[in-house]
């Protein structure tokens, strides 16, 4: 199951994840946009399933995991990917915002993983695999409220982490730089549209902060969540792994 499955991030995990042998159940918000994933994930030979589930809605999220387990199966994996980012400089911070943030980002992994861990303890076996950020270790200018939401999410991850390794469930973060993706086209908009600078400018500015000077691909996010999907990594649990060009080193 991942969450934020239509496009970015999400949707190149679920295609990794099917490219590997999973069958890949997707929710996102606008039921248009997951389809032709779903479709995607057909063609690679895979079964999916695609749900219309806001992640802070918590009847709609409490709902899921029967109807992907009629429509698939258990649960096996969750890659918790749906997320969002907005900025403002602190001073005059609209509360809303912040509420926001956290809601999306912490408040909605919360709940997923409440929905979907009571299966995974009973079939005593489960990946959770949560898109966080370099976000969830460092701090930068205007994005106090996602900052603070993406550092409480590692902090719920890793103390699920203790509490489910037990029942053969582990739980991870990735950690990504900016990713070529259509949150960056929009942050990069945004940028453009307060400062007045060109789009391309700033991208250029945003790709030098990686050490590697580019953008990453969200396949290569993908290709580090499916390799701890597998039984290989059974003994990574409790880590944030980064993907961010070497930018953050811890
Ligand atoms: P995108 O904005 O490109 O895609 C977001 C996905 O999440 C879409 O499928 C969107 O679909 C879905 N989504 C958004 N809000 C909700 C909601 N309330 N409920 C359910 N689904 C929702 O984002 P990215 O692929 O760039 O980012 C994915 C994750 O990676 C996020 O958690 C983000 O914070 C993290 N990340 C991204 C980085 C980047 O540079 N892009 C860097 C580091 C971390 P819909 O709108 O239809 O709901």
């Amino acid at each position: 199951m991942v969450t934020g499955g239509s496009k970015g991030i999400g949707r190149a995990v679920a295609l990794a994840l099917a490219g590997a042998g999973a069958d890949v159940a997707i929710c996102a918000r606008k039921m248009a946009e997951l389809e032709p994933v779903a479709e995607e994930v057909r063609a690679l030979g895979r079964r999916s399933f695609a749900a219309a589930c806001d992640v802070t809605d918590g009847e709609q999220v409490s709902r899921l995991p029967a109807a992907i387990a009629e429509a698939l199966g258990p649960i096996d994996i969750l890659v918790n990917n749906a997320g969002a980012s907005e900025s403002h400089k602190f001073v005059g911070h609209p509360d809303e915002l912040w509420a926001r943030m956290l809601e999306i980002n912490l408040t909605g992994v919360y709940r997923v993983c409440k929905a979907v861990v009571p299966g995974m303890i009973e079939r005593k076996g489960g990946r959770i695999i949560t898109i966080a950020s370099i976000s969830s270790k460092v701090g930068a200018r205007y994005v106090a409220a996602y900052t603070a939401s993406k550092h409480g999410v590692l902090g719920l991850m890793r103390a699920l982490a203790v509490e489910l390794n037990s029942y053969n469930i582990t739980v991870n973060c990735i950690c990504p730089g900016y990713v070529d993706t259509p949150m960056t086209d929009a942050n990069v908009a945004n940028m453009a549209a307060r400062t007045g600078k060109p789009e391309a400018e700033i991208r250029k500015a945003i790709a030098s902060g990686n050490p590697q000077g580019r953008l990453i691909a969200p396949e290569e996010v993908a290709a580090v969540a499916v390799m701890l999907a597998g039984e290989a990594a059974r003994s990574i649990t409790g880590q944030a792994i980064n993907v961010d060009g070497g930018a953050v080193t811890f």
